[in-house]
């Protein structure tokens, strides 16, 4: 699934190798895109707000699309799918680019783009960060809402996918399941996933726990057991979810209570290894008041 990180690295990619290029063919197979012709339209900027790419041409119109959990973008080469799965392509004068299996796609005037992404909350992977204050008290507008239910909810802070959704909480040592209005810190999550989803918007695959750079790795997303206390972690799928995504968390390290406090000297253990512990913006240790 792809999440904001993914799309950020994706609008940067189309950008740098297309931004400028004049589109010399334009095939649609998508009925929302019908009447579409951008040929002879030039690629003025490839964009990402939240899970959203947008493609701004010269003539003031915007592609739009959204990958939901299956789509994706062939960048440069042509691609092999079958036609039916290729909903849009693009020739420029030295590539192609093509919209494979994409979900949601559509056209929208550049100046009206806010129909579109006008509802999300701040961008995570925006030119600059969000405040982690500002991203804390939106996530905690509704007290009541589990706390990766307020993390993947895009009107609250655009970026966090489901990964994110589980990993962050099992940094902090906070189930997934605690009411986000009982939870004391959250700032102090915000403060870990902002510029971790921010590195990863640059350079992927993504990775949460700094081990075996390079790797997708992660601690509790996709595995068994607890790496920290061996517990088998507990789990929703999709059908059982509050929230409707899958989810893991260790029923020994994060569990849920009346109230449950952001605990940062468990994160800055576990990312001792991870280059988010480099970042400005991640918590410091709090001096010693002896
Ligand atoms: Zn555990």
């Amino acid at each position: 699934m792809p999440e904001g990180d993914t799309i950020r690295r994706l609008a940067d990619r189309i950008g740098a190798r297309f931004a400028g290029h004049r589109v010399e063919r334009c095939v649609t197979r998508d009925p929302r895109l019908v009447g579409l012709d951008l040929s002879g339209r030039t690629l003025l900027e490839a964009d990402a707000v939240g899970k959203h790419l947008l493609l701004r041409f010269d003539d003031g119109r915007t592609l739009h699309a959204h990958l939901l959990m299956t789509g994706s973008w062939r960048v440069g080469r042509a691609a092999t799918e079958p036609e039916w799965r290729r909903r849009v392509e693009l020739w420029f004068d030295d590539g192609r680019l093509t919209g494979i299996d994409v979900p949601i796609l559509g056209v929208v005037a550049t100046a009206h783009e806010d129909v579109i992404v006008g509802h999300l909350g701040p961008d995570l992977c925006g030119t600059s960060a969000p405040d982690p204050l500002a991203v804390a008290a939106r996530l905690q507008r509704d007290p009541d809402v589990p706390l990766a239910g307020a993390l993947l909810d895009q009107t609250n802070v655009a970026g966090f996918g489901n990964v994110y959704a589980v990993e962050l909480p099992f940094i902090v040592g906070v189930s997934p399941n605690q009411p986000v209005g009982s939870i004391v810190g959250l700032e102090g999550l915000v403060a870990i996933g902002t510029p971790m989803i921010r590195q990863h918007a640059t350079a992927g695959p993504r990775n949460t726990t700094g081990r075996r750079l390079g790797t997708a790795d992660h601690f509790v997303y996709g595995r068994r057991n607890c790496p920290l206390c061996a517990t088998p972690v507990s789990s929703w799928d999709e059908r059982t979810s509050p929230w409707g995504r899958q989810s893991k968390w260790c029923p020994t390290c994060q569990r849920v209570e009346p109230s449950r406090v952001v605990d940062l000297a468990r994160a800055r253990k576990l990312l001792a290894l991870h280059p988010v512990r480099r970042d400005p913006m991640f918590p410091a240790a709090v001096a010693d008041p002896r």
